[in-house]
């Protein structure tokens, strides 16, 4: 298991001026948890809105907020896209011709061929471009969501298109652990098709069953809030998740979440059979193989035996000043 603490001080950081666009969750946690291990000389960093790009210098994290994204990147080593999936193309090709030489640029994007498909064509040669996802989330969102051990022992999978400079792609991937992640490397199309089953249909389905329960007639609203517990609650958490990132995701990796749904609505068929014909045994078989794989994300340390009353305490240790 890893242990950023020990395993990731850095006594020079790894990149000398990191910009990060955007700062919700995950721009937000970045920056928190790389000032807490040392992994950037500076950070630079800006939000869409003068409310964001306030609220962030008030919070005193970065060395500074800026007010564009060219002004952000400007002699930066490496630049991070913390902003939702569909703007990445649009912002790519307006940062592209104030990069630094040999700058490397990244993403956090939940979805990798489209970023990849809209970002590459406005990133000239000279620059690496290492996409990047950390699997790693909540329901919130926002400048004050983040927190700087959100990545501990959670994967960060990077896409590189093939020929990308591995000095590069290793800097990014030391960076990451250096967050307390763990790498791993993948073609942007797998990555898609395992989120997609992973992440994308478990929202959707939340989503789905959330609005379900609201539109019900038989069953009143506070009913469904007062008797949360039976089940609910846990998909309303993941139903509250943003928007705006939601909608992205789902627009750009429709192809892998619409292949995914084919196969679940088939398996929801054949569950949907069994309890029409009374078919017990069919049941138990299947609430025994998922019971299988619960046990088996425990195991390997990606959740908790233990009642979820919130994420499991772990600590990024604090650099020694
Ligand atoms: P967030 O908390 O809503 O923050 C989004 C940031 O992007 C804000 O600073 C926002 O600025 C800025 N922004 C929004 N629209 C923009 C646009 N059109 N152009 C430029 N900047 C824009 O979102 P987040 O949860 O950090 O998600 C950011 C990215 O991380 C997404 O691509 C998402 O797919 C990925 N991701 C999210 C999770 C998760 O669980 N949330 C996990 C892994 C990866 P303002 O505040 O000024 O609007």
């Amino acid at each position: 298991m890893n242990d950023p603490v020990n395993d990731h001080m850095n006594a020079t950081p790894i990149f000398k001026r990191v910009a990060l666009i955007g700062f919700g969750l995950i721009g937000g946690s970045i920056a928190r948890g790389a000032k807490l291990q040392g992994l950037a000389g500076e950070i630079v960093t800006t939000a869409r809105s003068e409310k964001s790009r306030a609220r962030v210098a008030e919070l005193g994290i970065v060395d500074r907020v800026v007010a564009t994204n060219a002004e952000a990147v400007k002699d930066a080593d490496l630049v991070i896209l913390c902003i939702p999936v569909g703007a990445c193309g649009p912002v790519a090709q307006e940062i592209a011709p104030h990069l630094a030489p040999g700058a490397v640029i990244s993403d956090v994007g939940s979805v990798k061929g489209a970023v990849v498909r809209d970002m590459a064509p406005h990133l000239g040669a000279g620059i690496h471009f290492v996409p990047a996802h950390p699997v790693a989330g909540t329901e919130h969102s926002g400048p004050d969501s983040g927190f700087a051990e959100l990545f501990i022992n959670r994967w960060c999978i990077l896409t590189p298109p093939e020929g990308t400079d591995s000095n590069a792609v290793e800097k990014l991937r030391a960076f990451w652990a250096g967050l307390g992640a763990r790498v791993e490397i993948m073609t942007p199309d797998h990555h898609d098709l395992v989120l997609a089953i992973t992440s994308h249909l478990p929202h959707l389905i939340a989503y789905t069953i959330v609005g379900t329960a609201d539109e019900l007639e038989e069953v009143t609203s506070s009913e469904v809030i007062k008797f949360s517990a039976g089940g609910f609650r846990d998909f309303t958490r993941i139903a509250a998740s943003d928007p705006t990132m939601w909608r992205d995701v789902f627009l750009a990796n429709k192809e892998a979440v619409l292949e995914m749904l084919g196969t679940f609505n088939e398996d929801l068929s054949k569950l949907t059979r069994a309890i029409r014909r009374n078919d017990g045994e069919a049941l138990f078989e299947h609430f025994t193989r998922t019971r299988a794989i619960r046990r088996g994300i425990v195991e390997i340390g990606q959740d908790s035996a233990a009642p979820d009353f919130g994420r499991p305490h772990a600590h990024l240790g604090k650099k020694a000043e």
